[in-house]
């Protein structure tokens, strides 16, 4: 009988253990690993190069940040800068990017599968949002958004879906995103929705985003200007 409850409370304690185990992302084992692109070996992430090898144009990119992109047909740009541009961040859990936004340019909605985003506005204003999962009502799909301004600093819970949008018709707007990932992963809503028609936008956006309270926003930050025509954030 002692026997037993002893197996029983050592089951326990290792139940415990286990759990704190997993509870987290193990931290790295050395100083660095950075990323062996031309390794054959495929494991989750990349081998590490040899370490004696390693010097610090393994750590830098002359990436330009500073200097304003050429913005797509939805009015942005991300210039992404991670393990795949400095292999020097493997393993370490972080990587940047510089948004540019073009006047009324918006960078659509989407979800960051292994990041959390934590975004800086450089210039100009953003109109930014994200919306919760399927919590128990009343946080069922919640919709949180601000307006930003240069300067202000605002998070994206890793996984859920956000977007931002420039409403000023007139000023281009930059921001800088930090995201706690190697690679954070990216995952679109569906990119039809862009090229689709207004009146398809029209159906889809008030349910998902709260359409209306963008229209005030917008034309509150345009002057009277209303751009519900040129706009879209599916
Ligand atoms: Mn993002």
């Amino acid at each position: 009988m002692a026997t037993s409850s002893s197996i029983l409370l050592l089951a326990a304690l290792l139940a415990l253990v286990s759990w704190q185990a997993i509870a987290s992302d193990p931290g790295p084992l050395q100083d660095f690993c950075v990323a062996d692109m031309h390794s054959p070996v495929r494991v989750n992430g990349f081998v590490c190069k040899n370490p004696m090898e390693v010097n610090a144009d393994d750590f830098f990119k002359a990436a330009n940040l500073d200097k304003p992109r050429v913005t797509n047909k939805v009015g942005s740009n991300v210039t992404l800068i991670n393990v795949m541009q400095i292999a020097g961040l493997n393993t370490l859990g972080i990587s940047i990017a510089r948004i540019d936004y073009a006047p009324l340019g918006q960078n659509p909605p989407h979800t960051h599968p292994r990041a959390t985003e934590i975004l800086t506005v450089l210039e100009g204003t953003l109109y930014v949002g994200f919306v919760t999962s399927n919590q128990p009502a009343p946080n069922r799909n919640k919709f949180f958004s601000k307006v930003l301004n240069k300067g202000d600093v605002f998070v994206f819970p890793v996984g859920l879906i956000h977007f931002q949008f420039n409403p000023n018709p007139h000023q281009p707007a930059v921001a800088i995103a930090a995201l706690a990932a190697r690679t954070q992963g990216l995952s679109q809503l569906p990119m039809q929705c862009l090229g689709q028609t207004h009146q398809y936008q029209m159906m889809f956006l008030p349910r998902h985003f709260r359409w209306k309270r963008i229209q005030l926003t917008i034309s509150r930050l345009s002057s009277g200007r209303t751009t519900t025509t040129k706009t879209g954030i599916c």
